[in-house]
């Protein structure tokens, strides 16, 4: 996990540094909002670490203009007590969550840990067979094995999630037309075997061993070795 720490008071800095990094995250640090902000549109942390009040510019500030130019990196701001109106402005701005200074060495812990979490897919919303996960509600596939993952279009997101739900189960044509189009004529035969196509790409993508067997005349079904 690497954190982006944005502090500008040298000892807390330090010590925060030092706390995160014995806890066996990557942390880079800087002291000024706007190098605060260049790092953070470099798109490689896992979570940010944002004081409020720095120079350059403002915690909020950084927050809001990361947000606009799409990061989505989850932020934790730090306020000072009694800074309400910046933790709403924080919140406001696209902060995740916040902690008020002074603050126990474990609950900033317990924060980061959460807000780790939060960048990631949960993993109970993930359908998985074989070496495959995918994240229905992100519409992204992900291979275990290799580590590589993939956007899927909303109806190859339906039609894997379809036959990932029902897995090791022979699923018509019919059965898929009507699950993901609603109709059951020829017309959407033909959408079903150009969606599985293209899925089976994605699926080749990935570097994923999962295959989708057409059984001839019968329809589809997921295959996979076990490991
Ligand atoms: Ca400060």
């Amino acid at each position: 996990m690497k954190l982006l720490l944005v502090e500008d008071e040298p000892r807390m800095a330090e010590a925060l540094r030092e706390l995160l990094r014995q806890e066996g995250y990557d942390v880079d640090c800087f002291f000024r909002g706007d190098d605060g902000l260049d790092a953070l549109c470099s798109g490689q942390y896992d979570g940010v670490i944002l004081d409020v009040m720095l120079p350059g510019l403002s915690g909020v500030e950084v927050a809001a203009r990361s947000r606009q130019r799409g990061v989505r990196t989850p932020i934790l701001m730090l306020t000072a007590k009694g800074e309400l109106d910046d933790k709403v402005l924080g919140l406001d701005a696209g902060a995740d969550d916040y902690l008020t200074k002074p603050f126990q060495p474990r609950e900033l812990l317990a924060r980061v840990r959460a807000l780790c979490r939060r960048g990631k897919p949960v993993v109970e919303d993930r359908l998985c067979a074989g070496d495959l996960a995918l994240d229905a509600r992100a519409l992204t596939l992900y291979c275990t094995a290799t580590g590589q993952s993939v956007h899927l279009s909303e109806k190859e997101c339906r039609v894997l999630e379809y036959l990932l739900s029902n897995r090791k189960q022979l699923l018509s044509k019919e059965q898929l037309a009507v699950k993901i189009w609603g109709y059951d004529n020829d017309a959407e035969y033909n959408k079903v075997e150009v969606y599985i196509s293209f899925v089976r790409k994605k699926l080749a993508f990935v570097g994923s061993r999962v295959e989708i067997k057409a059984v001839r005349g019968a329809g589809y079904e997921l295959r996979w070795e076990c490991e």
